[in-house]
């Protein structure tokens, strides 16, 4: 199966290393920003709220987070990334999400979103979004 997230690689060897539905015994954390960012994507589209909320920043973090199962998830671009690199604390990420309805293949929509990144210890988190379009 090709990862959600459209980098081209297969799910076990991209965003699957870090989810909680591909649960590893030695679990990693995604190095940069992005690739934070892309696992998110992948998280929605494979119906992972655990990992949502477990990358979520424990400040903006909702208590729960229900899934619309209508929203099908099938596109990221990520349109530009400012720092966010393995040796950095903060980091911003611009992309555009494209989602479908389960229901009705022709409702298609996406939006844009700049989000903030943190990282606390070893592992990136999601903070907010920035800017939404
Ligand atoms: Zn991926």
């Amino acid at each position: 199966m090709r990862c959600p997230c459209h980098s081209g690689e297969l799910l076990l060897n991209c965003c699957g290393r870090y989810l909680d539905s591909a649960n590893t015994v030695a679990r990693t954390f995604p190095p940069t920003a992005e690739a934070l960012m892309r696992s998110r994507f992948s998280a929605f589209a494979l119906g992972d709220a655990g990992y949502l909320l477990r990358t979520w920043h424990s400040d903006t973090r909702p208590e729960t987070l229900e899934l619309d199962p209508d929203q099908k998830w099938y596109l990221l671009e990520i349109l530009g990334t400012e720092r966010g690199g393995p040796f950095e604390r903060e980091g911003v990420v611009t992309f555009r999400a494209h989602y479908r309805s389960a229901a009705n293949r022709k409702l298609r929509d996406s939006f844009t979103e700049t989000s903030s990144f943190t990282k606390v210890g070893s592992q990136w988190l999601y903070v907010q979004a920035l800017e939404l379009q």
